[in-house]
């Protein structure tokens, strides 16, 4: 597969879903940690509130009571005990003086080493220490827990490791309504020399925490919906690339795989399985005159026959094979085989089980088979070697199996070889002008030639035409090359009449891919003019199959050609399918006889028959005729009976270079 066919297929395929999911967590994660932060302000304001509250209630019995009385406390007491009872978040109050255990609401201090060592630390850094409490031992929390008790730093509260205060949240159920969750604190209140401790009490109840319940639930509640929305955004993506998968996998007509996926599957298994006794073919089968077949019945009718054999064709695939439908009727099959005679009956048998499809109708098919012979071989190169198989089966060949073998693969590295050198070729002149002499058929004069075309290879040496015009015609590079023949002979013809010297016309050939042109009449005047030369010297050579392409243009182009005065010959007349309907309607100057009428002894006399009735009815149309491959005398004198303008062939003379050709017509004309 090419590269670039290869990127469009992976970009087709490519899957966006991964992206999709890794923004879900993304979001969902910078959504969650938000939702936490608020969680946690909350919670910390809730907190926050609280110890505010029972910070303030503290102060206020120390303003109330103690304050005012710092001389005489005992009076102080009774107020201290009824603010105490009074309120739900003091629980006791003590007083130290000068480090000794003064009074106590309910007997309980904070606990005094603990409070020194916070007390030192304090006044060491703060110089003076205005109320608050007592550090735990790491110092750095500003809790400290006594027994079932803690104090707190109500000015550092804010550094307080929340979670701290959270873990260290004492579940009591002494309250009357009961608290989710109960922190004890010590306030201390340096009141002259003396420390008032205040133990609260600060307990965190239901109704604390709807609030944050809500919160929470609203949060989450915004996030399972986004969470919904994603998934169904990711299951839609799963569903659209399943969908794309499934498009570009299959066959339209049939419905079933297509040649994409016999590529894909077939060759994942060629490289998976080859080797260890699995051995693979890949084969191409074709039904044969399927338009034929869609021009009888319809295209309908065709596609849905094509359905139907890609479903017998698919039950014949067994496990680790593949098969997918190629294009008009040609399918694409990966097969195992142990024995190349058990791969071709189950190729026949194949042939029979489609063939049972339409009883009253006999189908043909061929195949086309390239035996895989290692592992890293393309599926497509080896499907193209099977397709080649098949193009050489003969049209009327009784067993319609072939094989790809090594001379094909020569032929095709061949043409590798002959398409990377052609272009050079060109350009250094390697393609050198050949030419045959015609001779009159009565007094045996040179009277024109026929430039063919060799081509002198600096490696390969002499190559003659048949083993490169036909690649050229299929690739093209014909166009180029009858150009340049054009060029050359024109030129040559220019040198001879700027000697002095007498000259023949001289045909050259032109392909039929030339008659796609319309303008092809001016293109080859604009050619030969450059040569200043009369276009009746130049004769141009076309086969009738140039009739069957497009007509039309054949049909004008010829007429323009010999209304600018150039010869125009029919090449090969007789030769393959001919039509003398072609006569009727193409107005040409020379017939030229194929040389299979002159060859095979049984069938001689009747061509001769031929021959001499074709001379005839061409000198009733007034073309001239030339009779080619031509090796014998005893031709040459029944063509000179039958009144034959011109013989070309080995009788007289090969094709020569252009040298030896003028010595030749020196020689004949003296
Ligand atoms: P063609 O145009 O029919 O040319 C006649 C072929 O018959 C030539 O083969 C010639 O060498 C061969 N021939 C001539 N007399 C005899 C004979 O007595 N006996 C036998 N056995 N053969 C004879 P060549 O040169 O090998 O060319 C083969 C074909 O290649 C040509 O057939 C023509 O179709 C094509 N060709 C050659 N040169 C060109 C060219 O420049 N352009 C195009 N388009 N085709 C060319
Ligand atoms: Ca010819
Ligand atoms: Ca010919």
């Amino acid at each position: 597969m090419s590269k670039s066919k290869d990127k469009r297929i992976k970009k087709l395929k490519r899957k966006r879903i991964w992206p999709s999911i890794l923004g879900l967590f993304l979001i969902a994660s910078v959504f969650f940690v938000f939702m936490l932060i608020v969680l946690v302000t909350s919670v910390v304001d809730v907190v926050d509130d609280k110890i505010t509250s029972s910070y303030e209630a503290s102060s206020h019995i120390v303003r109330r009571h103690v304050e005012p009385n710092v001389e005489n406390l005992e009076q102080s007491y009774e107020g201290i005990l009824t603010d105490i009872a009074l309120n739900d978040e003091v629980e006791a109050v003590s007083i130290v003086r000068a480090g000794e255990e003064e009074w106590s609401s309910n007997g309980r201090y904070p606990d005094q080493s603990v409070r020194l060592t916070y007390m030192e630390l304090f006044n060491e850094e703060n110089g003076y220490v205005d109320y608050d409490i007592i550090i735990e031992e790491d110092e750095q929390n500003v809790v400290v827990k006594q027994g079932d008790e803690y104090s707190v730093n109500k000015g550092f509260l804010k550094k307080i490791d929340i979670k701290t205060i959270l873990s260290q949240l004492d579940k009591t159920n002494e309250e009357k309504y009961v608290p989710l969750a109960a922190l004890k604190l010590w306030y201390v209140f340096p009141v002259e020399d003396m420390e008032i401790n205040v133990l609260n009490h600060i307990a965190v109840y239901s109704y604390d925490v709807v609030l944050l319940i809500f919160v929470a639930l609203m949060f989450a509640a915004l996030l399972v919906i986004f969470i919904i929305y994603y998934i169904f955004t990711i299951i839609g993506l799963i569903a659209s690339q399943s969908r794309v998968t499934k498009v570009l996998y299959t066959d339209i007509v049939t419905g079933g795989e297509n040649w994409l996926s016999f590529v894909r599957k077939g060759g994942r298994l060629i490289k998976r399985n080859y080797g260890n006794r699995n051995f693979y073919a890949v084969i191409h089968f074709r039904m044969e005159k399927y338009r034929s077949f869609c021009t009888c019945f319809g295209v309908k009718d065709g596609e849905e026959l094509l359905e139907r054999f890609y479903n017998v064709l698919k039950k014949q695939v067994r496990r680790k094979e593949a098969m997918a439908h190629y294009e008009q009727a040609d399918f694409a099959l990966l097969l195992k085989y142990d024995e190349v005679e058990e791969l071709k009956s189950r190729i026949e048998n194949i042939e029979k089980l489609l063939n049972n499809i339409t009883p009253n109708i006999k189908l043909y098919f061929s195949s086309g088979v390239c035996l895989v012979e290692n592992r890293s071989q393309d599926i497509e190169e080896l499907f193209n070697n099977a397709m080649a198989a098949t193009a050489l089966l003969d049209e009327d060949a009784e067993i319609r199996i072939a094989f790809f073998d090594i001379e094909m693969k020569k032929q095709q590295l061949w043409e590798r070889k002959v398409e990377d050198e052609m272009e050079r070729a060109l350009k250094n002149k390697e393609f050198k002008v050949y030419l045959q002499p015609k001779y009159s058929a009565k007094e045996e004069r040179m009277a024109g030639a026929e430039a063919l075309v060799r081509w002198v290879h600096p490696v390969e040496g002499f190559i003659p035409p048949n083993r490169f015009i036909p690649i050229f015609e299929k690739n093209g590079f014909i166009l180029q090359l009858d150009d340049y023949m054009i060029e050359e002979v024109a030129r040559q013809q220019a040198k001879w009449i700027g000697e002095g010297k007498e000259v023949v016309p001289i045909s050259v050939n032109v392909s039929r891919a030339h008659f796609t042109r319309e303008d092809l009449a001016e293109h080859i005047c604009g050619l030969v003019d450059r040569f200043q030369i009369p276009h009746d010297v130049i004769e141009l050579e076309l086969t009738e199959s140039a009739f069957f392409d497009d007509k039309q243009v054949l049909l004008n182009t010829v007429k323009k050609l010999r209304d600018h005065g150039f010869i125009v010959s029919m090449d090969d007349f007789g030769a393959g399918y001919s039509s003398l309907n072609s006569l009727k309607e193409l107005h040409i100057d020379v017939l030229k006889i194929d040389a299979d009428f002159f060859r095979g002894a049984d069938s001689l006399e009747r061509g001769m028959k031929i021959v001499s009735n074709v001379i005839e009815l061409a000198k009733k149309l007034e073309m001239k005729i030339v009779a080619e491959g031509i090796e014998s005398r005893e031709q040459v004198d029944f063509l000179a009976t039958q009144n034959c303008d011109l013989i070309q062939g080995y009788y007289f003379a090969k094709p020569m270079p252009i040298e030896e050709f003028e010595e030749k017509y020196k020689e004949a004309n003296n």
